[in-house]
C-alpha cells in the first residue's frame, strides 16, 4: 500500500466524479490484488474504529459494487481510512447525501457496474485512466450526459458484467475476456440516444452537480424533513387543498410526521412544485413562497408515472383452474396449474387455500402411486433377472443386472439398485438353501 498515492481520485469536484467502487478496482489493478484483498487488509487494521465495528459486524471479506459507492458501516470506515491516507475526501465518491437526507436509498443505487463507451473511448484519447463514474451508479441514470448515449452493463463480447473483485485488467477491458468496453455490438440508431429536452434523470444529475460543490458538514442531515414538512405546512395553513390533492395524486404522502422521506418521494416533490432537489434536500426550500398555478404537463417524466396495478379477474382466474383440472388425466402440480392460469403459487396459496391444499395432495398422492408401480416394476425384472431362463445368458451380477434392466426399463438408478440389491440377496439365499 506504500505506492497508494500514486492512485489519484478522477475528476475530484465535479458531477464527473469517480466511483469509490472504481477507485478500489483501480487501485486493486494497480498493486497486482483483488479488491477483497484490499478490503481485508484494511480490516485488518488495529484502530479504533475498526476494532469497534468488528465487535458487532462480521469482518467483511469483500465488499460489492454497490456497497462499495453505498453509506453502510463497513464503506464508511474504508473511506475514512483512505481520507485519513491520502488526506483527500472520498465521501463524495459515495452516496453520502442520500444516508444525510434519506430513507431507503437502496432502489436508487445499481446492483451493476454500468459504463459509456463513449466516454471510456474519449478517455483513451486524451490518456485519462479509464475510470467509472459515480452518475453512472445511479439507477434513473439510463444514458450518457455528455453523449446522450444508453449505458451498458454487459460485455459485448462474452456478455458478462464487471462486478467482478478480481481486477485483472484496466477498467476498461472486460475483466472476463479483456474485450475493450468503448465498443458497442452494433451502431446506435437515432432513436436509442436521450433528447437533450427529455434526459431521463436529469433532476438527479443537477442534483449532482451541485452537490459536487458542497461540503459534507455544510449539509443539513434533516434538510429534506424540514423542507417536507414546511411546504406541507404552507398548504395545509393555506387550506389549499387543491394542492394536496394534487400532490396525492402523485403518490406523494400528504401527512407531515417526523420521518425520512425517500428520494423518489423528494424528486416528485422538486418536479410538482417546480423546484431544483437541491433546494429541497439543503431546505432552501424554505426560503420561498408557493404562488403558482397548479397547470402540470399531462406528460412527465416516468418517476411521476405511479405504477400501474393490474387488476386479476379472480372469478376468471377461478373458472381456469377449475377447467384446468378437469383437462388433465393425472393430477397437475400447483406450480404447473399456476403456470398454466399465468399467476404466481403465492396467489393460488393464498386466494384459493383449500383449493390450493387439495392439488398438493391429490399430486402428491398421484406422485406416490407411480413411485410404488416403479418399484413393483422394479422388483418383477429384478428377481426375472437372476431367477427367470430368458436371462440365463448373462452373467448373474448386479452390475450386470443394473446394465441390462436399466436399458430395457429405462428406470431411476435409485429404484432398479434397491430392487436389484433385494433380488441379488433372494438368489444367494436360495443357493445357499440349495
Ligand atoms: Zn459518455
Ligand atoms: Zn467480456
Amino acid at each position: 500500500m506504500n505506492d497508494l498515492f500514486r492512485v489519484k481520485l478522477q475528476e475530484r469536484g465535479t458531477s464527473e466524479i469517480e466511483s469509490f467502487a472504481s477507485y478500489i478496482y483501480r487501485l486493486a489493478y494497480e498493486h497486482g490484488v483483488s479488491a477483497g484483498e484490499i478490503v481485508r487488509y484494511v480490516f485488518s487494521q488495529d484502530t479504533d474504529e475498526i476494532n469497534a465495528y468488528k465487535e458487532n459486524n462480521k469482518d467483511p471479506k469483500s465488499i460489492s459494487c454497490h456497497e462499495l459507492v453505498g453509506t453502510g458501516g463497513a464503506v464508511t470506515l474504508l473511506v475514512d481510512y483512505f481520507e485519513k491516507l491520502t488526506g483527500e475526501a472520498f465521501y463524495k465518491s459515495t452516496f453520502w447525501f442520500l444516508k444525510a437526507a434519506f430513507a431507503r436509498c437502496a432502489r436508487e443505487v445499481r446492483k451493476e457496474v454500468n459504463w459509456c463507451p463513449e466516454c471510456f473511448k474519449e478517455m483513451e484519447l486524451k490518456g485519462v485512466t479509464p475510470y467509472f463514474k459515480l452518475i453512472w451508479h445511479v439507477n434513473s441514470i439510463s444514458h450518457c450526459s455528455i453523449h446522450r448515449t444508453p449505458l451498458m452493463s454487459v460485455c459485448s463480447k462474452c456478455g458478462k458484467n464487471q462486478n467482478t473483485c478480481v481486477r485483472k485488467y484496466s477498467n476498461h477491458l472486460c475483466q472476463h475476456c479483456r474485450k475493450n468496453l468503448s465498443e458497442r455490438t452494433r451502431a446506435l440508431r437515432k432513436i436509442e440516444y436521450s433528447d437533450s429536452w427529455n434526459f431521463t434523470g436529469a433532476d438527479v444529475l443537477n442534483l449532482f452537480n451541485e452537490l459536487s460543490q458542497v461540503e459534507r458538514k455544510e449539509m443539513a442531515e434533516d434538510g429534506i424533513v424540514k423542507s417536507y414538512e414546511y411546504i406541507l405546512t404552507s398548504f395545509l395553513n393555506a387550506k389549499d387543498y387543491e394542492m394536496l390533492d394534487v400532490l396525492s395524486g402523485f403518490n406523494i404522502p400528504v401527512i407531515t410526521v417526523k420521518r425520512k422521506v425517500s428520494l423518489l418521494v423528494a424528486r416528485r416533490f422538486a418536479y410538482v412544485l417546480n423546484i431544483s432537489l437541491y433546494d429541497i434536500i439543503t431546505a432552501n426550500v424554505m426560503q420561498t413562497t408557493f404562488d403558482m398555478d397548479y397547470e402540470l404537463p399531462n406528460y412527465g417524466p416516468n418517476f411521476m408515472k405511479p405504477k400501474k396495478r393490474i387488476k386479476k379477474n379472480h372469478s376468471r382466474i377461478l373458472i381456469k383452474i377449475h377447467k384446468y383440472l378437469s383437462d388433465q388425466d393425472c393430477p397437475p402440480s400447483l406450480r404447473q396449474v399456476a403456470e398454466y392460469v399465468g399467476v404466481s403459487v403465492g396467489y393460488l396459496e393464498y386466494r384459493y387455500k383449500d383449493l390450493a391444499k387439495k392439488i398438493i395432495i391429490e399430486h402428491r398422492e398421484y406422485q406416490c402411486k407411480i413411485m410404488l408401480h416403479k418399484k413393483y416394476h422394479a422388483q418383477k425384472m429384478a428377481l426375472d433377472f437372476f431367477f427367470n431362463e430368458k436371462y440365463k445368458r448373462y452373467n448373474k451380477s448386479r452390475r450386470q443386472a443394473y446394465k441390462v434392466l436399466r436399458e430395457e426399463t429405462m428406470l431411476p438408478k435409485f429404484v432398479l439398485k434397491h430392487a436389484i440389491q433385494i433380488a441379488y440377496n433372494a438368489m444367494n439365499d436360495s443357493i445357499l438353501i440349495y
